[in-house]
């Protein structure tokens, strides 16, 4: 990963979505099993896409690294089923795929699962929806997950919903302020907010830029917030703090990285938010 990543322009993307062919082939069963499933996959438009889909479109567009993230599931056992899928996907990927397991921290055997996913090179967590799964980040739970993510060096990725606006399949998942609240207590913990963090960086833009560590990526913004957000998050937050996400198969990687390329300007700054600050984030630079 050394070479690819700081030899010449790296290209991660942060937020893509891939599941078992099992779920695809039994995508009614899973309806029925999981309200937030059901939420976001009962139209028949939403596609459900697999590694080899995702590793093809990397090919097609020039992403040499895409972030897999789990879905939060209800169920300890779904959780690990689709976790089992996503490490060896990212195994067989000879480092194009990054897994971010999920969890539900509600769950007895969550505590270990985390471990056994780092054990199996996982890199993070995500994508994390506490409210989805009815565990309270700023409670018991919260402090349980920030602890195993700072043993693991694990990045916790969160859907984080916009306070108002429009409704959408999947909204809800983790309050913008709940949110806000976990990142400020803990700094030392590498934290992404998906989707802008929620609008974090506009909603609030007296309030959290002093001490606030956390990232945003771009995931979905053309379903969320008019072009001009680049803008606003660049000016507070600065173009360290923003990563490059495509929600694939929601979107397109290729019309994700059109998108940061034609809404950021600089050289440099594009080269930060497509890749370089992703390849920190994961500690690309250092692995072997
Ligand atoms: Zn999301």
């Amino acid at each position: 990963m050394r070479t690819r990543c700081y030899h010449r322009r790296v290209i991660i993307d942060f937020h893509t979505h891939i599941f078992p062919q099992e779920v695809r082939e039994n995508r009614e069963e899973y309806l029925k099993r999981d309200r937030t499933f059901a939420e976001m996959y009962a139209n028949p438009k939403a596609k459900i896409t697999t590694a080899e889909e995702l590793l093809q479109s990397m090919d097609e567009h020039g992403v040499d690294v895409s972030v897999a993230l789990g879905f939060a599931w209800r169920e300890h056992e779904l959780c690990v089923r689709h976790n089992d899928y996503l490490l060896e996907a990212a195994a067989k990927s000879k480092g194009r795929i990054v897994a971010f397991c999920t969890v539900n921290m509600a769950a007895d055997e969550a505590a270990g699962e985390i471990v056994r996913c780092a054990k199996l090179g996982a890199k993070g967590l995500g994508e994390l929806r506490p409210e989805s799964q009815a565990w309270d980040l700023n409670g018991e739970p919260g402090a349980r997950l920030g602890a195993l993510a700072k043993e693991h060096q694990f990045v916790l990725l969160f859907h984080v919903t916009e306070i108002g606006g429009h409704e959408y399949a999947g909204k809800n998942g983790l309050q913008l302020g709940a949110f806000y609240r976990f990142a400020m207590e803990h700094p030392d913990l590498a934290i992404v907010g998906a989707h802008f963090a929620g609008g974090l960086p506009f909603a609030m833009p007296e309030a959290p830029q002093v001490s606030l560590t956390a990232f945003a990526d771009t995931a979905a913004r053309r379903f969320l917030y008019p072009e001009t957000v680049y803008q606003d998050a660049v000016s507070r937050w600065g173009t360290e703090r923003i990563l490059l996400g495509s929600d694939f198969p929601l979107v397109s990687q290729k019309a994700q990285i059109e998108e940061v390329r034609a809404n950021v300007s600089g050289e440099r700054e594009q080269r930060l938010v497509l890749g370089e600050n992703a390849a920190r984030l994961l500690r690309l630079d250092t692995d072997a």
